[in-house]
């Protein structure tokens, strides 16, 4: 997806315009995105590349000018790269919020499925430009993959933004560390509580059989 609108923001650039992404959607095997042309182009700053440290699992956005010296911030090992992709927000958080407001309009039996995902799209869009899947964590923790809205709660808990991701449904974004969620994942470990997380994957099923 993040490949898809740098093209789109590389093409535009090309001709003089500016793009912002407004909403953007994984849905089992595709992907819409829905952008905005502007009138005059933009700072690349979210056009550039995401780092990987394959060592630790840790991410990082590096830009054009630091692609020579690219190296993970926790062990300093040479980081894999990807891009140029769009860095920048996926959705417009306006946008979602207007969508929001055409949803109560709707049969009340559809509003709930349909709310539940637009707070997800709100949550997640401005978040950074990549996501850790539970299972990781659990893997380079050595325990259980750990709940979702527990680990979330808790590094919101710690001031860190986190959110789940409508792009998979075992996954957070955050702006934290792995190690972070890591040590947090251990810290909370037990007691399983009734959390009930929001499955973006089960709400859009719902929302198709609803139609
Ligand atoms: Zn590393």
């Amino acid at each position: 997806m993040r490949l898809l609108i740098g093209s789109l923001w590389q093409t535009a650039a090309m001709r003089g315009f500016g793009l912002e992404p407004i909403f953007s959607h994984f849905g089992i095997q595709t992907y819409r995105v829905m952008v905005r042309l502007l009138p005059r182009p933009q700072s690349s700053s979210h056009y550039a590349f995401l780092g990987h440290c394959h060592s630790c699992g840790e991410y990082k956005t590096v830009s054009w000018r630091k692609l020579s010296r690219a190296v993970c911030d926790q062990d300093g090992l040479p980081l894999t790269l990807s891009g140029p992709l769009w860095l920048g927000a996926l959705h417009k958080v306006e946008f979602v919020r207007q969508m929001a407001e055409v949803v109560n309009i709707l049969p009340s039996d559809r509003q709930p499925i349909l709310q539940d995902l637009l707070q997800l799209f709100a949550a997640e869009a401005d978040l950074p430009p990549y996501h850790f899947p539970l299972g990781e964590i659990g893997r380079r923790g050595q325990m259980d993959p750990p709940k979702r809205d527990r680990l979330i709660a808790a590094l919101q808990a710690q001031g860190h933004r986190a959110s789940a991701t409508h792009l998979c449904a075992q996954a957070i974004k955050t702006d934290a560390t792995l190690q972070t969620c890591i040590h947090l994942s251990r810290s909370n470990i037990n007691p399983i509580d009734n959390v009930n997380p929001i499955n973006s994957i089960d709400l859009l099923h719902k929302l198709r059989s609803s139609l």
